[in-house]
């Protein structure tokens, strides 16, 4: 039985990190705002994490034993666009400057306070995967990503974890077209082993929930040939 959206986590956050005190601090924090969170501790061993695990964000510190977190950073972005927050030295412009270049998303520094880290963190899966919104209306659909709720005509919906997931791709990226397996590798990752149909079921299934009349959506379109679209919201920019 899948979990309801409202139970959901916020999102997985892989911190990599060989200090355990500091580890154990990140970790405790990010549960508590309702992360997910898995630590690795060394460099080698966080690319691997990354691959399966397939986070939301990365926290990476820049001194790791063995592969150092300007490797892993580069790593990861030859996989991935998946926002990574760097932990650097107090004194370390040139290692701001460096994971900037190296495509880091945001850096926090040494000792950093453990509420600043979740703010960065919020910010950056605000700009990635909210295309910079926190809310997205459109006709009586109102989507809030953070809270990850969904109210029709001011009533909640109540979506399962794989309709959340599908509705915030789509969601996020108005008016976007995602082809199904785009959509696949958003909403189900690379453990999905079932058939570009199984989209189509869970589209169908969203419909029902958010649709005044899901034979005609007007919110989770169908670009016949190619994949799904969300409507753009009424002030959206462009037709
Ligand atoms: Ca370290």
């Amino acid at each position: 039985m899948e979990r309801s959206s409202g139970a959901g986590v916020l999102g997985t956050v892989l911190v990599v990190e060989d200090e355990a005190e500091i580890a154990g601090l990140v970790r405790r924090y990010l549960e508590r705002e309702g992360f997910r969170v898995e630590v690795a501790s060394d460099g080698a061993s966080a690319v691997h994490r990354f691959v399966n695990l397939r986070p939301d964000v990365v926290v990476l510190d820049l001194m790791l034993p063995g592969t150092d977190g300007w490797e892993v950073c580069r790593r990861i972005r030859e996989r991935s666009r998946c926002p990574v927050v760097m932990l650097t030295a107090r004194d370390g412009v040139e290692d701001r400057v460096q994971g900037l270049e190296l495509g880091a998303d945001d850096y926090v520094t040494k000792p950093f306070s453990p509420r600043e880290l979740v703010a960065r963190i919020r910010a950056v899966l605000r700009r990635h995967r909210w295309g910079g919104r926190e809310v997205v209306r459109v006709g009586d659909l109102v989507v809030d990503f953070r809270r990850r709720r969904v109210r029709r005509s001011g009533r909640a919906v109540q979506l399962t974890a794989t309709e959340w997931k599908l509705l915030e791709a789509l969601a996020s990226q108005p008016g976007h077209v995602l082809t199904r397996w785009q959509i696949i590798d958003r909403v189900y990752g690379e453990s999905f082993e079932g058939f570009e149909r199984t989209v189509d079921v869970h589209v169908k299934n969203l419909r029902q929930k958010l649709e005044p009349n899901p034979q005609q959506p007007q919110y989770v379109l169908t670009v016949h040939g190619v994949g799904y679209k969300f409507a753009r919201p009424s002030h959206g920019t462009g037709p």
